[in-house]
C-alpha cells in the first residue's frame, strides 16, 4: 500500500527525474582515493575533496585508531557537559597555532559550524553581505540569524562597496558581517581578498572567510588563501572543514580568544550537540602535522602539477585550485557526460541545480595528490572527446 506521504513524494521525485535533477547515492566498497570500487567496478575517482590523500595516510589512520582506543568510540555528551575531551582541546590549540589566531573551536561538521557561528554573531538589527556563490551552509545560517541579507555579485568588490554604503546609510544598522569563500567550491576561482579586506576595514564590517577548499593547499604553512595573500591577521573569523584536505571530519572556527569564548556561550550547534567523535579529532590533529611537514608540501606540489597538466591538455578549461569545472549548461547534458565517463571507468560528478544555478550545470573535476599522470591523460582525452562538436 502506498501511503499518502509516499504518493506525494513519488510525484515530486518524478518531477526531479524529468528535469535531470534526481540525485542518487552509489555505495562504495573501498576507501576514498584515486581508485575506488563501486558496484564491483574499479573507477578512477575525480570526485573527492580529499585533496592530499590524507584520509588514507597511514599516520592519520593510525591516529584515528589510537584516539578511539584512548578516548572511546563516542564523546558521550556535548562539549559543555561531559564531552570536552582533552583531545578536542589539543586539536583546537593546533588549529589556532596553524592559522596564527588566539584560539579555535571545533564542531561536528563545517555545516554545523556555520549554523552555530553566524546566528551567534548577528541578528535582526544587523546586515550580512554574502557573495552570490557562497556555500549553502552559510546561506542557511545567514537566513537563520534573522539579519538583513544582501547578496553581492560574485567576486565583485565594487558591488560590495555599494551595498556597504547602503548599509551604513540605513538607519539602525548595527553590525555588518561579510561572508565569502576564499576558493569557491564549484568554480575553483579565488576571492579578491586584499580588496575585500580594504572594504571591510573602511566600512567597519567583519569578515568571515570560508577556506574549505584552500586550507591545506595554499600558503607557506598551507593554512589557506588568507595566509598566501598576507591578510590572515585582518580576517576576524577563519572558517573551514576538517573533512576535505585534512582528510578527517568536523568544522572549525579560528579567531580571537574572545570570539571563541562568545561562541562557547552562544553557538547552538555546539551547545546542543554531542561533541565530535575522538577518532575524527585524532585524525585531524595528525593531518595538521602532515600538512605542515615537508611531506605536506610535496603532496601539494604533486597536486598543482596534476592540475597544470589537465588544464594544458584541455583547451578552454581553467582553474586556480584543485577544482576544475567543465561547463555544460544544460542539466541533462552534464548528466550524460558524467554517465559517459563512468562507462569508461572515470567517476566525475555532474553538478546541477540547486548546488549551482539553473542551466549552469557542469562536471566538477576534483584533483588530488594521489592521481597519477596516466589518470590525467585518460581524463583529458575523454573530456576533449565529449566536448568536441560532432
Ligand atoms: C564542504 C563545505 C562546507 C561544509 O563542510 P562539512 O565539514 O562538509 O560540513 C562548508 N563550506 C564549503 C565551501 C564547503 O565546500
Amino acid at each position: 500500500m502506498t501511503s499518502s506521504l509516499d504518493a506525494d513524494l513519488l510525484q515530486r521525485l518524478e518531477v526531479l527525474e524529468a528535469a535531470g535533477l534526481r540525485r542518487v547515492r552509489r555505495p562504495m566498497d573501498s576507501p576514498t582515493g584515486r581508485e575506488v570500487v563501486v558496484a564491483g567496478r574499479r573507477l578512477i575517482q575525480f570526485a573527492s575533496n580529499d585533496y592530499l590523500g590524507l584520509a588514507t595516510h597511514p599516520a592519520v589512520v593510525e591516529a584515528a585508531a589510537q584516539a578511539a582506543r584512548d578516548f572511546g568510540a563516542g564523546s558521550g555528551a556535548s562539549r559543555l557537559l561531559g564531552g570536552s575531551l582533552r583531545l578536542h582541546h589539543v586539536l583546537e590549540e593546533a588549529l589556532a597555532d596553524w592559522k596564527g589566531t588566539g584560539a579555535a573551536l571545533t564542531f561536528s561538521s563545517g555545516y554545523a559550524a556555520a549554523l552555530g557561528v553566524i546566528p551567534a554573531l548577528v541578528s535582526a538589527q544587523d546586515v550580512i553581505m554574502l557573495d552570490r556563490r557562497v556555500h549553502a551552509c552559510c546561506v542557511d545560517a545567514a537566513r537563520m540569524s534573522g539579519a538583513a541579507l544582501r547578496v553581492f555579485r560574485h567576486n565583485d568588490p565594487d558591488h560590495l562597496d555599494s551595498l556597504l554604503r547602503w548599509a551604513r546609510r540605513r538607519p539602525g544598522t548595527h553590525r555588518i558581517l561579510i561572508v565569502t569563500e576564499s576558493v569557491f567550491s564549484m568554480d575553483g576561482d579565488r576571492a579578491p581578498l586584499e580588496a575585500l579586506v580594504r572594504l571591510k576595514e573602511q566600512h567597519g564590517a567583519w569578515l568571515m572567510l570560508d577556506e574549505a577548499h584552500a586550507a591545506g593547499l595554499l600558503g607557506d604553512r598551507r593554512s589557506g588563501l588568507s595566509e598566501a595573500c598576507g591578510v590572515s591577521g585582518n580576517v576576524e573569523i577563519h572558517f573551514g572543514t576538517l573533512g576535505k584536505a585534512l582528510g578527517a571530519a568536523g568544522g572549525y572556527v579560528c579567531g580571537s580568544r574572545t570570539l571563541v569564548d562568545h561562541l562557547v556561550n552562544r553557538a547552538r550547534s555546539l551547545i546542543f550537540s554531542t561533541a565530535p567523535v575522538p577518532a575524527a579529532a585524532g585524525a585531524a590533529r595528525e593531518a595538521l602535522r602532515v600538512v605542515q611537514s615537508t611531506g605536506g608540501r610535496e603532496r601539494c606540489e604533486t597536486l598543482w602539477n596534476r592540475q597544470r597538466d589537465l588544464i594544458e591538455r584541455c583547451p578552454g578549461l581553467s582553474s586556480s585550485s584543485a577544482i576544475v569545472p567543465v561547463p555544460a549548461g544544460d542539466e541533462r547534458l552534464a548528466t550524460s557526460w558524467s554517465e559517459n565517463l563512468l562507462a569508461e571507468g572515470l567517476a566525475v560528478p555532474a553538478i546541477r541545480y540547486p548546488t549551482v544555478g539553473r542551466r549552469q550545470a557542469r562536471l566538477r573535476v576534483s584533483l588530488t595528490a594521489s592521481h597519477q599522470p596516466s589518470d590525467i591523460h585518460r581524463l583529458a582525452t575523454a573530456l576533449n572527446l565529449l566536448r568536441s562538436p560532432v
